[in-house]
């Protein structure tokens, strides 16, 4: 039986082992337009760009969200990050761009399964909203 949602905003997902739509994109039974892959994570451009550039960076191991992490994951988050520069640049952000994480309600995540925005292509604003 599936735990009651604790916080809403998919919370009920946040700590189980539910597949989620990142996890069908990775066994590749959902297509995405993919940028790179290798063993520990795959980068694939977001279905609903928030700017000219926009993909997302996981790991294949389906940590749910970023205050899940802990000590163990510190090697794979620094290959995220080192992956999420250089597609940056493969892509061409020579100008900079945004990493971001959004985690749990506050944070407005949708998907749990941890993943790294990188958007770009424009001038961005600050704050978030
Ligand atoms: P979150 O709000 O959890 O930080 O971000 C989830 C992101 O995943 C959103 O930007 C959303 O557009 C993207 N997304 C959700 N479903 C899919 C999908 O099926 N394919 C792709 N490529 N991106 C998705």
């Amino acid at each position: 039986a599936r735990r009651a949602a604790a916080g809403g905003g998919g919370e009920e997902d946040a700590g189980g082992q539910q597949p989620t739509i990142f996890s069908k994109i990775i066994a590749r039974s959902v297509p995405a337009t993919i940028l790179y892959e290798d063993d520990k994570c795959l980068v694939f451009r977001d279905v609903a760009p928030q700017a000219p550039v926009h993909f997302l960076v996981i790991p294949k191991r389906p940590i749910p969200r970023i205050s899940r992490v802990g000590p163990g994951d510190t090697e794979l988050l620094g290959h995220l990050l080192v992956v999420a520069a250089r597609t940056a640049q493969v892509e061409g952000l020579a100008d900079g761009y945004r990493l971001v994480i959004n985690d749990g309600k506050h944070g407005a995540q949708s998907v749990y399964h941890l993943h790294l925005h990188v958007l770009g292509g424009r001038q961005l604003g600050w704050p978030p909203g």
